[in-house]
């Protein structure tokens, strides 16, 4: 029966469904949250419950599955993680109301109430608490291209005017959870969803960010590109569709341009492990390693800190300070922190009440956020010398006494998540509901006085004054005490007999419920009145709570990283306007805690880099320790500046612009991909982008393909990197060869790994030398792998066959010391084409030629170029 009309309830949910578009619908039916057709087959599938059916719809039945309201949380958890948004239609009215408004087979009325999206929660349960939730919009206008994003459980508000080229970057650095880009755009590729053009109009941009901070020009919040004003109206329209209307708080937006920060690719993100190890968990990178925050803001915060080190070297100055100053007092910090420690997290807490899904004890949180942030500004305020930064956030942390002083006198010290059952008004807040209360109180009092008087009345001590939502209050007997009750002057009414029990009324009992019921009522009605106001009171501070926000979060980050530094023995970096490197000492966190772990000793090892010295080419054994080595450093460069102190004796370091890491091609496989190819193109990326104030670091480029093509590839890299890029670079390569390039290349110097033989046996020292490696270690290495003896011995026959057949031939390097210098060579290659072109034009005779002829002339001629 194609043709068979849907039921009213299918018509409802069809067009629900239709409104959802790409959602999973979850249609609320009673108790209930259900999907149905492909929604459930796909939610059943994810969520493991069972599939079954409902009626039937084209003649087929329609798949079916639901999940319980109170519990529907966990689930839409498990969804979005797996990258479904979910759209939730709620009933507008209750089934009374319908019956009442249009007869007794009316459908309830629904509506989509709100889009569940990765990039738009606010529910505690759905974040994880130390990290941020960022949902972002890319559009391009003007010939600009930018990134809007916000963070809705907070209401942090950004615009990065970026590059079409760097868009990649930023969006890496971001981390969004969700990225939109206008429909067909061509950046689309870096969205995982879209939304009409139309909303990425940067004029209605401008007039929607005007409207929602209500001011006629925008010129407070710094200059924004038209694509800024296209990304941000994107965004703000994309928010409003999720929350149906009810747009959540956000913040002015802060300006960055991707300048202000240090450049990182996501390919140098991923090879650093910066905020994510390799495996996708926080635990393993270095944000992990360095983090010692006791708040999920300090944490948020952190993050960012690391994702963009600055490059504005009094900004970092100004946060060092910070944390020197934290450093330096142990006994203040540890006081501090503890303080921190206790404190809710009140950004998160403004941000649910914001987005109009805040409780009583989000209220109490703000309250006991920001009284705790007064008396930390107290106990901060005897600081004889403040640093800068100190001193201008304590007064962010004070200037809420008349909020803290309502708080406290309208809410009770623990107040509940869920408000339906009142209870977190405080007494004495508010007279009429103290005599709600005790009228309900008194009720209640009066109902055990009637319960004592009917067990004697009638003889039965069993008897029991129960309520339940069908009955109200009930007398309630076992089954063979009931004889007494059920006389017929007993003054008792039967209500219902059940299994073992009998149920009764009275009058005067059902006199006294009444009014417990109407008290109670009324109370609830009146806290929630209360509830209504306060809400609107602590939302009209919101922005500058969120500023007390930032304030606490940006100590609990300088104290952490004084604890950090504290506990390791980290050096506060010195940063300088030359390109220079120099670290004595230094550690890698991440290796350097897992080599504790198992009872080890991290070595530590120095690193010189400047202006006429900027290469160092390291070679020496497999597992000798050169890409820790390598990364290190570079890891103690955002560390620097980002604003923390560095493991390292000492560090000066010239601003890093753009940092660079890339893994040669084997110790990728992980990552599934043509991994030569991803190497060249991530290689070439870094010959293209690198300035003289870059730092790159390349480790063992060119060995996923064969030696020859391999080294000739690092040859040329390190050339390139040397002549054009002339940027700062560490170079890791078991290519014994490239160490020729030290003759050539004056600001190339080399350097090994350590390892000693001993009684046959190799021990790799870990310790960075000057010179290069005196031998290739490759056998010593296998046989410390466990490769059987015999294997290591017929290896160790190829091998010396080989090199003897290497010395006859000059080998592998052979003929490498005539090549011409890297700039050189270039213009010989391009001499010899500008020759060939005059050769040509030379023999041509031009009143010669026919039409034809001049034509293929030019065809040759550009092929010769
Ligand atoms: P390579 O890049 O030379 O193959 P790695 O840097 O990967 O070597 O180091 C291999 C292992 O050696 C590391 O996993 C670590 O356990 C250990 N290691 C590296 N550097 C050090 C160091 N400086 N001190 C102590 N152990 C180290």
């Amino acid at each position: 029966m194609a043709d068979a009309q849907p039921t009213p309830m299918m018509a409802q949910y069809l067009s629900l469904k239709a409104e959802a578009q790409d959602c999973l619908l979850f249609y609320r039916m009673g108790d209930f949250f259900e999907l149905f057709f492909d929604d459930a087959r796909i939610a059943s599938g994810v969520l493991d419950i069972a599939l079954t059916a409902r009626g039937e719809h084209d003649g087929a039945k329609i798949p079916m599955c639901g999940v319980p309201v109170h519990a529907a949380t966990g689930y839409l958890q498990r969804l979005i993680k797996v990258g479904h948004r979910v759209a939730i239609a709620e009933q507008t009215e209750s089934p009374e109301a319908a019956r009442k408004a249009r007869g007794s087979k009316a459908l309830v009325g629904r509506a989509i109430v709100r889009v569940v999206t990765a990039g738009t929660l606010t529910e505690e349960a759905l974040l994880d608490s130390r990290a941020a939730n960022w949902c972002a919009a890319i559009a391009e206008a003007g010939g600009g291209t930018a990134i809007a994003a916000a963070d809705i459980s907070t209401g942090e508000f950004l615009v990065i005017e970026t590059s079409r080229a760097g868009l990649a970057a930023e969006l890496a650095r971001l981390g969004a959870a969700e990225v939109i880009a206008p429909e067909d755009a061509a950046i689309a590729e870096h969205a995982t969803g879209s939304r009409p053009r139309a909303d990425f109009d940067s004029a209605r941009g401008e007039a929607r960010l005007k409207a929602l901070h209500g001011v006629a020009t925008l010129d407070a919040f710094g200059t924004l590109s038209r694509a800024g004003l296209a990304a941000a109206g994107g965004l703000i329209a994309y928010l409003d569709h999720t929350a149906k209307g009810a747009l959540p708080f956000l913040r002015p937006p802060r300006v960055a341009a991707s300048a202000q920060v240090m450049a990182i690719d996501a390919a140098t993100r991923e090879s650093l492990e910066l905020c994510v190890a390799s495996g996708g968990a926080r635990a393993g990178s270095l944000l992990d390693a360095v983090d010692r925050t006791v708040t999920g803001a300090g944490a948020r915060l952190l993050g960012q800190d690391i994702a963009a080190p600055l490059m504005d070297r009094a900004a970092i100055d100004e946060r060092l300070a910070l944390v020197q100053h934290f450093y330096d007092d142990a006994g203040a910090r540890e006081r501090l922190r503890g303080a921190l420690r206790a404190l809710p997290d009140i950004g998160r807490a403004l941000g649910r009440l914001a987005a109009g899904r805040g409780s009583p004890r989000d209220l109490g949180q703000l309250r006991d956020g920001l009284d705790g942030a007064w008396r930390l500004a107290e106990a901060l305020a005897h600081t004889p010398e403040p640093p800068a930064l100190l001193a201008a956030l304590l007064p962010t942390l004070r200037g809420h006494g008349a909020l803290i002083d309502l708080l406290t006198r309208a809410l009770v010290p623990a107040p509940p998540i869920d408000a339906s059952a009142g209870g977190y008004i405080a007494a004495g807040y508010d007279a009429a509901l103290d005599d709600l209360r005790d009228a309900g109180a008194g009720g209640r009092r009066a109902i055990a006085a009637l319960e004592a008087e009917y067990r004697t009345r009638t003889g039965t001590p069993t008897l029991k004054i129960r309520h339940n939502g069908v009955l109200g209050y009930h007398i309630e007997v076992p089954a063979r005490a009931a004889d007494a009750l059920l006389a017929a002057d007993s003054g008792f009414t039967h209500r219902q007999t059940l299994a073992g029990v009998v149920r009764f009324n009275a009058p005067e009992l059902h006199e006294v419920a009444a009014k417990v019921a109407h008290a109670g009522a009324h109370a609830l009605a009146a806290e929630a009145a209360h509830l209504e106001e306060l809400v609107a009171a602590a939302l009209a501070q919101r922005e500058v709570i969120a500023r007390t926000a930032d304030a606490l979060a940006r100590i609990d980050v300088a104290a952490g990283l004084a604890e950090r530094a504290a506990e390791s023995g980290w050096a506060r970096p010195r940063l300088v306007d030359h390109a220079c490197f120099e670290v004595e000492g230094g550690r890698h966190p991440v290796v350097e805690a897992a080599v504790a772990k198992s009872g080890g000793r991290f070595v530590a090892n120095d690193c010189r880099l400047s202006e006429d010295a900027r290469l160092w080419l390291v070679t020496g054994p497999n597992m000798g320790g050169k890409s820790t080595f390598l990364r290190q450093n570079a890891l103690i460069a955002v560390l620097a500046q980002a604003g923390s102190f560095v493991p390292a004796t000492s560090a000066t370091l010239g601003l890093v612009d753009r940092l660079f890491s890339r893994v040669g091609a084997s110790d990728n496989l992980a990552r599934g991909r043509s991994t030569f190819m991803v190497e060249m193109v991530e290689t070439a990326a870094i010959l293209a982008q690198a300035t003289p104030r870059s730092f790159v670091i390349l480790d063992e480029v060119g060995r996923g393909t064969s030696t020859y093509d391999g080294l000739a590839i690092a040859w040329a890299v390190v050339e390139a990197i040397h002549e054009d890029n002339r940027c700062r670079c560490l170079f890791a390569t078991h290519y014994h060869e490239l160490t020729r390039l030290a003759e050539r290349c004056d600001a190339l110097s080399l350097h090994h790994v350590r390892a000693r033989e001993w009684k046959g046996e190799l021990v790799l020292l870990h310790e960075v030398a000057d010179g290069p490696a005196d031998r290739s270690y490759g056998l010593a290495v296998a046989r410390l792998a466990g490769l059987p003896p015999a294997t290591i011995r017929r290896a160790k026959s190829v091998l010396d066959r080989l090199e003897s057949g290497r010395a006859k031939t000059g080998g592998l390097a052979a003929g490498l010391d005539d090549l011409p210098l890297f700039a050189a060579a270039a213009q010989a290659e391009e001499a010899k084409a500008v020759d060939a072109l005059r050769e040509e034009l030379a023999r041509t005779d031009v009143d010669a030629l026919s039409p034809r002829e001049a034509l293929e002339l030019v065809y040759r001629l550009k092929g010769l170029a």
